[in-house]
């Protein structure tokens, strides 16, 4: 049974029966976004649900280090 980090990702990360979760879970690749809270992601940062959210989309970089994501929340924060 393999380990995945999201269902919005294909990465993979090990085998849950071959490998200890902690092994899998210390990997670099997979720590890649544990770093970045909801407060550095564009619209999330200003979201009221910021700090109990958890959405499982991939966020990207962009050059002037602010995150973001390709698709849409289907919540507003703007809208509330
Ligand atoms: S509810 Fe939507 S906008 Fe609010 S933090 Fe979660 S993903 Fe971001």
């Amino acid at each position: 049974m393999v380990f995945q980090q999201s269902p919005f990702t294909n990465k993979v990360f090990g085998d849950i029966e071959a490998k200890s979760l902690l092994s899998i879970i210390s990997n670099q690749t997979f720590q890649e976004y544990w770093n970045i809270p909801k407060d550095k992601i564009e619209v999330c940062k200003d979201c009221e649900f910021r700090y109990v959210c958890n959405d499982g989309r991939i966020p990207l970089k962009r050059d002037d280090e602010v995150y973001y994501f390709e698709e849409s929340c289907t919540y507003d924060p703007y809208k509330n």
